[in-house]
């Protein structure tokens, strides 16, 4: 078997690897153990397992690393830094710390190939799907090196579609929820997904008690078939269709992110859309003025128009809430994550460089 990076292995994975070389089982829970709760990145400093077991471990796995590249801080305190991985392709995390959280913002895969018309993620296509490995390295670089406080958050929301790379995804989260790995409760994760149904499904059938965000950012097929090219696979009706279906059967309220772009979805016939789409389940809400992107032609949204959107949907009986974005300043804000960042001799993306290995 070529080395793997052990962190792509589920618990179970990694049980029936030690049982198939006639290790004990609760030698995963002390990998696990020594792996997501105390940091360590090489097998030597596993003191507790038996030497020939280290030996097998350092023969099959490996422990890849990120490079960061450069990190950004926002005059709000939010962070994005830039990793380099092992075959030099560069993916993007933001930190957002706020009062009484801190959030990671993960990505799921190199660039994206949702090409949705709004979001830089998609710009440059899409390259590749990263591993559990790459993803849960995130997290523990950043809890690692940066959080002082306690990480409480996890939404994908970086780069990537994460229900397009559904089962490496679904690999990290569970490390992330296991108590013998993060142990960060499964509620307190988020996916977020342009509208991907094949995945809502499988994920509905999960026994996971994740959060899901849907991208809908648009009242009827016609303006979403051209903002988000996925509406002409899985339109807007099958969309909700399966969201209440979701819900019937996990009984987890979903949250439905709007982005208000001027001129374009934001109107008295949108609310109206809107809610007679929505009627009668039970979900939040979230309304997001665009960010600006500098090769799109939207533009975002003026404040009349968000009070009255939100004014029409609050008289139709649909609550919502309105977000303000983050991190606009180092383009770290929804959507401004892009497949190679900004260009590599950008001098600014050097400010806080730090050489961390
Ligand atoms: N592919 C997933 C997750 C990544 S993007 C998804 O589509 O949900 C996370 C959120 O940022 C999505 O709701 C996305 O639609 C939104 N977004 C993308 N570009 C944006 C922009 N320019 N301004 C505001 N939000 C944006």
């Amino acid at each position: 078997m070529k080395k793997q990076d052990i962190r792509n292995f589920s618990q179970e994975d990694l049980l029936r690897f030690l049982q198939g070389k006639n290790q004990k089982a609760f030698n995963a829970t002390q990998i696990f153990s020594w792996i997501y709760k105390k940091g360590a990145e090489d097998f030597d400093s596993m003191s507790d397992l038996s030497l020939e077991l280290r030996q097998i471990l350092k023969k099959n796995f490996y422990f890849s690393k990120l490079i960061v590249e450069a990190i950004k801080e926002s005059r709000d305190g939010t962070k994005k830094i830039l990793f380099k991985l092992e075959d030099s392709s560069l993916i993007e995390t933001v930190l957002i710390p706020s009062k009484e959280r801190n959030t990671i913002c993960l990505s799921s895969q190199v660039g994206c190939r949702f090409s949705c018309k709004f979001c830089a993620s998609g710009i440059k296509g899409f390259k590749r799907n990263l591993s559990t490995a790459e993803i849960v390295s995130q997290v523990l670089f950043v809890k690692k090196y940066f959080f002082n406080v306690q990480l409480t958050h996890i939404v994908f929301m970086g780069t990537g579609e994460p229900l397009d790379n559904y089962e490496n995804v679904l690999r990290a989260v569970r490390i992330f929820n296991s108590t013998y790995a993060l142990n960060i409760g499964a509620r307190r994760i988020t996916i977020s997904t342009s509208g991907v149904i094949s995945g809502i499904k499988k994920l509905a059938k999960e026994n996971l008690q994740v959060e899901i965000s849907v991208s809908l950012h648009a009242s009827d097929n016609k303006i979403r078939n051209n903002i988000m090219p996925i509406n002409k696979k899985y339109p807007l009706q099958d969309l909700i269709r399966a969201c209440r279906q979701y819900f019937l059967l996990t009984k987890r309220q979903i949250t439905f992110e709007y982005i208000l772009i001027h001129n374009l979805n934001c109107t008295l016939d949108d609310a109206k859309r809107l809610s007679f789409l929505l009627k009668g389940f039970d979900f939040k809400l979230n309304l997001i003025p665009y960010n600006k992107i500098a090769e799109f032609n939207f533009e975002p949204p003026i404040k009349l128009e968000v009070l009255f959107f939100q004014n029409q949907l609050s008289k139709m009986g649909i609550k919502s809430t309105l977000r303000l974005p983050r991190g606009t300043d180092i383009n770290a804000a929804c959507g401004q994550l892009r497949f190679y960042a900004e260009t590599k001799n950008n001098t600014n993306l050097r400010e806080l460089h730090t050489n961390f290995r």
